[in-house]
């Protein structure tokens, strides 16, 4: 009696693809979890670019040109709507908050 090998293969490859779906799932959430990983001030690219959290907190002596009205929520490199946290290129697109700053602080144009 010919076995029809083909449906056998099929059948073993739905199977694995099937026990492999779970991981996927998970694996993706972690990456979704890690994409919207919060930078902490301690961060060393947040010690390099003198990111703050909250602008008023920004040492004026060490950056003279820096202003309170400077915050995330207006620089051009802050992504998204939200307010209160959005992913920024200049920290590998980590978390920032609205009301942080860092000395790449760039304004947003009128029109952006
Ligand atoms: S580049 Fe702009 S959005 Fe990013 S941390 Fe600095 S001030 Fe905030």
């Amino acid at each position: 009696m010919k076995i029809n090998t083909t449906s056998r293969r099929s059948f073993i490859k739905f199977g694995a693809a099937m026990t492999a779906l779970p991981s996927f799932f998970v694996l993706s959430q972690k990456g979704f979890a890690q994409e919207a990983e919060k930078l902490a001030e301690t961060d060393g690219m947040a010690l390099a670019l003198g990111y703050k959290e909250d602008t008023t907190q920004v040492d004026a002596a060490t950056y003279p040109n820096h202003s309170n009205e400077q915050v995330c929520l207006n620089c051009a490199l802050y992504q998204g709507e939200d307010p209160e946290w959005g992913a920024c290129a200049a920290v590998g697109n980590k978390l920032v908050a609205g009301q942080g700053w860092c000395v790449a602080y760039s304004p947003k144009q009128a029109n952006s």
